[in-house]
């Protein structure tokens, strides 16, 4: 039998079943330990860092963040929500990062059973994109405003192999219309080799994002009946390979509903317990993608949905776990539920995301094509709208992609929001990449809103210096064609 051990590179050590068992156990013995869950609470607390700049948090252990999410009191729940939001505005404060998602083919070899693209599937159209097509989307996406993408495709060796995916990285990169530009690719494709993680990060990526879909061994390989998806350890494993290949920012994630939430949530903490342990960087990201309806399937098949309220429990756990990793929640959810999730602690959104392959180019805001679609869009809002409804709900919109282009990855991004840099970092770069939306892309209405919000939020950047010169790049990005200025 496998023993726990976070530092070894066998799935089922870091992920190991009896641990995360007996965490649950553990959870459920002490889940009415009130003062056990405030010690928990007052551990997760951001703390001033001795020289005055910035905080510092210690995060919690699997089993210690089990507790808090086993706990059903609503008052301590009412604390947890409170400690996410002060460990979220800590560290990544009122900005929120968007970005879209780019579907590139869905070509698929598995038999992924909640997937619409899963290989038994004969009535969904299969559909890859061409070059001309990719930049055909990037244009369409730029004009939305986007800079961030997130690309996405279906595992098939022979139709997306790994220089398909290269090329259209490289696409992306090149097409800059009027003032657009695409800054971050984030990839989001199946577990692959070193050597693989190599060329992508040879070719600029951001983040790599895979989800793990369920860490449960064998609800895996039922979920996962063909393909090379199915190999657990291939794919829970992918990320100390992509670590290897150089790729300093990982995205992790499950999709929820698969399997018992509680089980999915310790094993997504111990995974990035593992990667700190191993690599010393956590998680960039977490995702919290929920099963959708979809051509061909039914998540009501799936007997472990969960209401929306434990849904912004689990989110708020998640944030005081692993205070320093970005959380991400998609267009899969409605305005409703994304209200509640930016209070605790989301940091990135999507926003006008189309989930069919081809699904931007030619297409109205209002129209959205489905022969080829994902799954079921919520949040159907245009991204002006989201941009509009975020500042009305006290959130600075943010394009940034700075980090990564200046080399702050893996340790040295969290060491920036470790040492209170993030006021004078960040959010300058927050303010000057909204004001190019502002600019080049927002309604009326939307502009009018989000200058009134940068002009307030430009008094909270604390260097002088750096709150001038913020000033001076947001009045040439007005005044002229001048963009991509950042700290
Ligand atoms: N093919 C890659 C892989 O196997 O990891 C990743 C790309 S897939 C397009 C992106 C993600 O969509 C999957 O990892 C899965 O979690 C999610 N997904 C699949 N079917 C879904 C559904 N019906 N509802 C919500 N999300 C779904």
């Amino acid at each position: 039998m496998a023993i726990y051990n976070p530092k070894s590179l066998k799935a089922e050590e870091f992920i190991n079943d009896e641990e995360i068992r007996a965490t649950l156990e553990y959870a459920e013995q002490n889940k009415n330990n009130f003062e056990l869950i405030d010690s928990i609470l007052e551990k997760a607390r951001p703390v001033k860092n001795p020289d005055g700049n910035g905080c510092t948090c210690k995060g919690l252990t699997h089993r210690e963040a089990s507790v808090l999410l086993a706990c059903e009191n609503p008052e301590k729940i009412k604390k947890m929500y409170e400690v996410a939001e002060e460990i979220k505005l800590a560290f990544y404060g009122n900005r929120i990062v968007l970005f879209a998602p780019l579907y590139l083919s869905n070509y698929c070899v598995n038999g992924c059973l909640y997937c619409p693209y899963h290989l038994k599937n004969k009535h969904i159209p299969r559909k890859k994109l061409t070059q001309e097509e990719v930049r055909d989307e990037v244009i369409a996406l730029q004009d939305l405003g986007h800079k961030r993408l997130a690309i996405e495709a279906g595992e098939d060796p022979v139709n997306n192999p790994i220089e398909y995916i290269l090329e259209c990285i490289n696409t992306i990169y090149s097409v800059h219309h009027k003032n657009g530009d695409i800054r971050r690719v984030n990839v989001n494709i199946a577990a692959t080799t070193v050597e693989n993680y190599r060329k992508l990060k040879e070719a600029g990526i951001g983040t790599y994002i895979l989800f793990q879909e369920t860490y449960n061994k064998e609800s895996y390989e039922y979920l996962h009946p063909t393909g090379p998806k199915h190999n657990y350890a291939y794919h829970t494993e992918a990320m100390d390979r992509a670590m290897e290949g150089g790729i300093d920012d990982v995205g992790l994630g499950v999709l929820f509903g698969l399997e018992s939430y509680k089980y999915e949530f310790a094993g997504l903490i111990m995974h990035a317990e593992h990667l700190e342990a191993v690599h010393g960087v956590g998680p960039h990201t977490i995702s919290v993608p929920r099963v959708k309806p979809a051509d061909d399937i039914d998540p009501d098949e799936f007997d472990n949905s969960i209401s929306d309220e434990m849904f912004t429990k689990i989110a708020a756990c998640i944030r005081i776990a692993v205070p320093y990793t970005g959380m991400i929640v998609s267009t899969r959810e409605n305005e409703q539920v994304r209200a509640k999730m930016l209070k605790v602690g989301v940091s990135q959104v999507s926003g006008g995301s189309r989930t069919s392959v081809g699904g931007y180019a030619g297409y109205s805001p209002d129209e959205r094509p489905h022969d080829t679609e994902q799954f079921d869009v919520s949040d159907q809002r245009s991204l002006d709208e989201v941009i509009h409804w975020l500042i009305d709900n006290g959130q600075v919109p943010s394009f940034c992609t700075a980090c990564y282009r200046e080399g702050r990855t893996g340790d040295r991004f969290m060491s920036l929001c470790k040492n209170g840099q993030i006021l004078n970092c960040c959010h300058p770069n927050a303010l000057m990449t909204l004001t190019e939306y502002l600019v080049d892309y927002a309604s009326p209405e939307t502009k009018e809103a989000g200058f009134r919000l940068i002009e307030e939020e430009l008094k909270r950047i604390p260097k002088d210096k750096v709150r001038e010169i913020t000033a001076q790049h947001i009045e040439d990005i007005k005044n002229s064609n001048s963009r991509d200025f950042r700290f």
